[in-house]
């Protein structure tokens, strides 16, 4: 499996797992050991989740202590005083997670500001950035674990055991979150071609050698992904941020009628579950 990176040009993907991960790791990096100093946040009513006096309340004088994601959620572990509390930020269509110095002009749609004591370097500023308000800001005591499971670790008994008796297409299956969360609609076909799988096989009925080659590949693309993603971290997190994600050179997705980069058979483009499918019918049986 070889993959080359190339610029993305198209801004309508939501993150997945990929993407949340990077700018998780580019936040916990520039962020982890600080302590909030203050809170500012817009209260628009769409993106908070919990009432923003309660996000200030939670998140002023507490440290942070790590950055991490789990499924599409970016995780703020805190130390909040003597407890523990979380931060989570979910970015939806257009959210932005920037760390920038305290004079780097606000841009437009800033939602929420945290102002972090900066260590060694002075004064920063955490800020939540969101064009179309899908995102969503909340504070949690209890600690997060997502909706379903984490699909860079989930044991191979697990992931069996997941799609046993589903009657669902193994693509509708891959996407619902409440089994596997953080795939989204690109990384499930490059892993269903990658497995010589059908997108519309019931994922009931595939066999277990099916669904050991089929984890094998949501791993390989997605720690491909990682790996492209945390070289151009920078371009993520810091001051102004960039409006698309980096994009593995994919072998299915949007490359409908372009020939099969292993067979030449042109890739086809259904309608399943609601979005766009891509597989190539000569190499996916
Ligand atoms: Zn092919």
């Amino acid at each position: 499996m070889r993959f080359y990176p190339t610029t993305y040009t198209c801004t309508i993907a939501m993150p997945e797992l990929p993407e949340v991960e990077t700018i998780a790791n580019g936040v916990h990096q520039r962020t982890h050991g600080q302590t909030i100093l203050a809170v500012w946040t817009s209260n628009k009513p769409q993106t908070f989740k919990s009432p923003p006096a309660q996000i200030a309340e939670v998140l002023t004088q507490s440290r942070i202590d790590r950055v991490h994601r789990v499924g599409k959620t970016i995780v703020l572990d805190l130390t909040h005083g003597q407890r523990p509390a979380q931060f989570l930020v979910h970015l939806g269509m257009t959210g932005r997670l920037l760390v920038s110095t305290p004079e780097t002009p606000h841009p437009p749609h800033t939602h929420a500001i945290l102002t972090l004591d900066g260590g060694p370097d002075g004064i920063k500023e955490l800020r939540f950035v969101d064009p179309r308000r899908f995102g969503r800001l909340s504070v949690t005591e209890a600690e997060y674990t997502g909706p379903g499971r984490e699909p860079l670790t989930i044991s191979i008994e697990d992931f069996i055991a997941l799609f046993r008796k589903r009657k669902t297409p193994i693509k509708a299956a891959l996407l619902n979150q409440s089994l596997l969360h953080g795939v989204g609609n690109i990384y499930a076909d490059e892993a269903l071609f990658h497995a010589k799988i059908r997108p519309t096989r019931h994922a009931g009925r595939l066999t277990h050698d099916e669904l050991t080659r089929l984890r094998a590949a949501l791993i390989k693309v997605l720690k491909a992904a990682i790996k492209l993603g945390g070289s151009s971290v920078s371009d993520y997190v810091d001051a102004e941020g960039v409006a698309g994600f980096f994009q593995l050179h994919h072998h299915v997705y949007s490359r409908t009628g372009e020939p099969c980069r292993v067979c030449k058979t042109p890739i086809k483009r259904i309608v399943l579950a609601g979005r766009s499918t891509h597989y190539c019918p000569s190499c996916q049986k």
